[in-house]
């Protein structure tokens, strides 16, 4: 049981602390008393260097579409690295993935690469602004964007904080310069009243609104039609353009979000399983947003966008063979495994008498331990409030996983790859049966 079965893992972490500050590079993947540690992947399977193997229902927060190692990504990762790594001249891998991506998503006609979410994100940001000659940014209060200061604004605001609903003034995050806020407008998920109101009285400030149509903070709920709707009207009314982040969303459809609810960006921000599992970021958009705001042919270019890995071959390939993979059949069953997991789940709860939210959509999954159905950042915080157990369960959830074979998101989530069966997901279910059983009420 873990952690007493895990002895290479904790030399690891005591050796890791000696040399970064918590033990590694990024804060997520870090549990008490210290986390498992990775040897191997393969398919929907993660070895840990203890020899534990488990079905990974995290799958690199969102970006191994198709689990580990899948052989046709490896194959052209390995070709493309026996042929060209790095280079300071554009490849012809990098118009293969755009014009798979532009194929796919209605509203980008272009594309340029970066290599994060958070810097698709940035991007958009300044294109909205280039093209816009303005200033402000509005966004969700706890939606999460990526560590961009301005995206940032509010994503984890303590409730001294909360924006005014006259003003929609937000918080910089630590370590953001004060500033930040001052460009950026806080909305409610899914307030279209409220939305519309803030939207008018900022208008004329206004370049962007940006809005991701899946937001984890808010309990993998998608955004309501009426409130995108809202927002590409109001939006285009002002003038100011709408950005969808689709970096995790883009699983909810074939082509996105967009398609699934109906509503056209001006600009999106990619990353995630469009690079096949290595680093990327991509923004795109109407030629005629992307072409004025970045084509540099005659210094014409309003925002200028380099990067020493922008486009590298090597992420181009994987994300050229993985999306061609995620055709329109992969993503239906990867869908269908989504909802064999959802309804297994909340099946579970049920049986248990537990109170449970299953949520998320597609290849999404959200488990939260507590009732109600928040659309908010502040309803989240409301619920944890009545649900003072909730974190203990969702700990006991996720330990009692790990003790079975299935590596899942901590605070209660799964995301899904192609690698995965109807089985692997039976077993989460016949797990989560046991989990739930042995809750303490
Ligand atoms: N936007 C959203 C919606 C995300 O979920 C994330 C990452 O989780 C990002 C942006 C940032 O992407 P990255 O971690 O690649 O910088």
């Amino acid at each position: 049981m873990f952690p007493d079965d895990h002895p290479g893992s904790r030399a690891l972490f005591e050796r890791a602390l000696k040399v970064m500050p918590g033990g590694n590079s990024r804060h997520t993947v870090y549990f008490p008393p210290y986390p498992v540690y990775a040897a191997k992947g393969e398919g929907a399977r993660v070895t840990d260097v203890d020899g534990v193997s488990r079905l990974d229902f995290i799958n690199n927060y969102s970006s191994l579409i198709h689990g580990h190692c899948h052989p046709e990504v490896t194959a052209a990762i390995t070709r493309q690295a026996a042929t060209l790594q790095a280079v300071s001249l554009p490849t012809e891998a990098e118009i293969e993935l755009a014009e798979l991506l532009c194929a796919r998503l209605p509203s980008v006609e272009q594309i340029r690469f970066a290599n994060s979410g958070t810097e698709g994100v940035m991007m958009a940001i300044k294109a909205a602004r280039g093209f816009t000659g303005r200033r402000l940014i509005a966004k969700v209060e706890g939606a999460y964007h990526g560590s961009d200061d301005t995206a940032a604004v509010s994503t984890y605001p303590h409730p001294s904080k909360w924006s005014d609903p006259d003003e929609g003034r937000g918080v910089s995050e630590p370590g953001s310069g004060p500033g930040a806020a001052a460009d950026v407008i806080i909305l409610q998920m899914n307030d279209v009243e409220g939305g519309r109101r803030l939207i008018k009285r900022h208008g004329a400030e206004l370049a962007a609104v940006l809005v991701d149509p899946l937001v984890k903070n808010l309990g993998y709920r998608p955004a309501s039609p009426a409130f995108l709707e809202m927002l590409r009207e109001e939006t285009r009314a002002a003038g100011a353009l709408l950005i969808f982040d689709e970096v995790y969303s883009l699983r909810l459809g074939y082509g996105g979000a967009q398609e699934v609810l109906g509503v056209r960006a001006d600009l999106t921000a990619l990353g995630k399983i469009i690079g096949g599992g290595l680093p990327v970021g991509a923004v795109g958009g109407s030629a005629e947003i992307m072409t004025a705001v970045f084509d540099p042919r005659g210094g014409k270019a309003k925002v200028s966008h380099g990067g020493t890995y922008n486009a590298n071959p090597l992420t181009m390939a994987a994300g050229a063979v993985s999306m061609r993979l995620f055709d329109r059949a992969a993503f239906d069953r990867l869908s269908g495994l989504g909802d064999r997991l959802r309804k297994g789940l909340a099946e579970a709860a049920s049986a248990a008498g537990a109170t449970a939210r299953v949520t998320g959509a597609a290849s999404i999954v959200g488990l939260f331990h507590m009732s109600g159905s928040g659309e908010t950042f502040r309803d989240m915080a409301k619920a944890r409030m009545e649900n003072p157990e909730a974190g203990r369960k969702a700990e006991h959830f996720f330990r009692h996983m790990l003790d079975n074979g299935v590596l899942m998101g901590a605070p209660g989530f799964f995301v899904l790859s192609t690698a995965l069966t109807e089985a692997d997901i039976d077993h989460v279910i016949n797990e989560a049966h046991v989990a739930f059983s042995t809750l303490r009420k």
